[in-house]
C-alpha cells in the first residue's frame, strides 16, 4: 500500500509499506477513505516530539471501511463505514472506565500521561496511522463507530478529532451564559472552541490570532471579535481593556507549542525558545483572565515543554483544566448539533490533497500558506 512515512525533521514521503494485517483478535483493519493533517501533526513535523522515528506514518484523523476482522470483534464487521476517534484505548480500565479515554493505562507501555494516539510516535504508542491506505485498529469493538447514514464522511472525519477537541476545550471552559470567553489561535481546534463556545452561551468570543484569513474565518464561523496580536503592543492589556479591566471569564489555549520561528520573536526568554516550546499563548491567557476564571488547555504541549507561569496562576487561584480530548465521549452532543444544522463540520476544510501529494500539504499547513485551514486527505 502507498503511506506517508516520516524520514526525519520537515522531510515527509510517500512509500510502500506492507498492508498491515490483524495482530491481535480484538484487531480490524479499516480502509481509509479520508484522512486529515492536524496541528499535532505539525509538531512530529517539526522533529519536537521525542521519539518519532523514521519510517512512522502519522495520521490520527481519519474515516473508512472495515476491511477485516479479528476472530474477537463484535460490533463491527467488513464494508462498515467507521469514524474513528484518535485516541487508542481499552475501553475497560480505571481510566477508561471514567471516561478518561484519552489517559488509557493499557495501550501504551511507554508513557505515563497519555495513552495511545494513531501515528503519533512511540512516545504514545508507536501504531502506525491513517495517512495511508490502510491502517489497523486495535480494540475494534471500543473506538470506531459506525458513521450515522446522513452523516458525510468530512463531516465525520472532523469528528475523530479537531471538531471533539474544540468542543472538550469549551466544555473545560465551564462556560455559563453571557461569560466572555477568549481563544488563543484561530485553527481548526480554536475555530471549533470558538463556535462551541457560543453555542453553549458565551456572550462575547474573542479569537486572537495572526493570520487574517483565519480571523476572518472566525468571525464569520463563530460571531467573534477578533485581533490580530502582531496589531497590538500587549495582548494582555488589550484583553483588560476589553473587559472593563477584569480579564476575561475563560481562555482557551487552541494554539499549543508554537515551532514558528517567526513568532518566537514574542517570546522573551531565551530558555524557552532553546527548548523549542513558546508558551506565548497560555502566558496570555493566564495573564488576561480575571481572578478566579478557568483557563482551557487543549493546545498540545510535547514533553520538551515545561516553563509555565505556574506562579502566577496559582496565585491567582486559577483553574488549570486540560488534556487529550476523551473524543468519543463528545459524540452523541455534537451529532445532534451536527444533525439539527448547528454545526457543519467540514465548512473549515479548504484543501483536498491526494495521497501522493502529502509532501506539499505539509509544507502548505504547516507554513499556513494558499488560505489553508484544514487540510483533507484523499488515500
Ligand atoms: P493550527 O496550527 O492550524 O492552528 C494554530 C493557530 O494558532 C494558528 O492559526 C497560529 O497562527 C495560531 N497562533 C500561534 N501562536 C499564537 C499565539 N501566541 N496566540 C494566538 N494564536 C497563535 O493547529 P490546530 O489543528 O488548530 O491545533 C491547535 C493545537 O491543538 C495544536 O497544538 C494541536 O496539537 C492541539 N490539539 C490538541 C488536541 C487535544 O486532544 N488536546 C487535539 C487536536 C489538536
Ligand atoms: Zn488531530
Ligand atoms: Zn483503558
Amino acid at each position: 500500500m502507498r503511506a506517508m512515512v516520516y524520514r526525519g525533521p520537515h522531510k515527509v514521503r510517500v512509500e510502500d509499506k506492507p498492508v498491515p494485517v490483524v495482530e491481535h483478535p480484538n484487531d480490524a483493519i479499516v480502509k481509509v477513505e479520508l484522512a486529515a493533517i492536524c496541528g499535532s501533526d505539525l509538531h512530529l513535523y517539526h522533529g519536537m516530539m521525542p521519539d518519532t522515528r523514521i519510517g512512522h506514518t502519522f495520521g490520527h484523523e481519519f474515516v473508512g471501511r472495515v476491511e477485516e476482522v479479528g476472530s474477537s470483534v463484535r460490533n463491527l464487521q467488513r464494508g462498515d463505514r467507521v469514524m474513528v476517534p484518535f485516541n487508542i484505548y481499552c475501553g475497560t480500565c480505571w481510566f477508561c472506565a471514567r471516561g478518561l479515554f484519552s489517559n488509557c493505562h493499557n495501550v501504551n507501555p511507554n508513557a505515563t500521561a497519555v495513552g495511545g494516539i494513531y501515528g503519533y510516535s512511540h512516545t504514545c504508542g508507536g501504531y502506525d496511522g491513517g495517512q495511508a491506505q490502510y491502517v489497523r485498529v486495535p480494540f475494534a469493538d471500543v473506538g470506531p463507530s459506525v458513521i450515522p447514514d446522513w452523516m458525510d464522511d468530512e463531516d465525520a472525519l472532523l469528528c475523530t478529532d479537531a471538531l471533539a477537541t474544540g468542543y472538550f476545550g469549551a466544555q473545560l471552559g465551564g462556560i455559563v451564559e453571557g461569560d466572555v470567553v477568549v481563544v488563543f489561535g484561530a485553527g481548526p481546534v480554536g475555530l471549533y472552541a470558538a463556535r462551541s463556545a457560543w453555542l453553549m452561551g458565551a456572550g462575547r468570543v474573542i479569537v486572537i490570532d495572526h493570520l487574517e484569513y483565519r480571523l476572518e474565518k472566525a468571525r464569520s464561523f463563530a460571531y467573534a471579535e477578533t485581533y490580530n496580536f502582531t496589531e497590538h503592543d500587549d495582548v494582555v492589556v488589550l484583553l483588560k481593556r476589553l473587559t472593563g479591566h477584569l480579564g476575561a471569564d475563560v481562555a482557551i489555549d487552541a494554539v499549543g507549542a508554537e515551532a514558528d520561528g517567526n513568532l518566537l520573536q514574542h517570546v522573551t526568554s531565551a530558555s524557552l525558545k532553546l527548548q523549542g516550546g513558546s508558551p506565548v499563548a497560555l502566558n496570555w491567557a493566564i495573564d488576561g483572565v480575571r481572578k478566579g476564571a478557568t483557563v482551557s488547555v487543549v493546545g498540545a504541549y510535547g514533553p520538551l515543554f515545561s516553563a509555565v507561569k505556574f506562579g502566577d496562576a496559582m496565585n491567582k487561584g486559577l483553574t488549570l483544566r486540560m488534556n487529550q480530548a476523551p473524543v468519543k465521549r463528545q459524540w452523541p452532543r455534537l451529532f445532534e448539533h451536527i444533525r439539527a444544522g448547528y454545526l457543519k463540520p467540514n465548512d473549515i476544510v479548504t484543501h483536498r490533497i491526494p495521497l501522493e501529494h502529502i509532501a506539499e500539504g505539509y509544507h502548505m499547513f504547516a507554513n499556513k500558506l494558499d488560505g489553508c485551514i484544514k487540510p483533507v486527505v484523499l488515500p
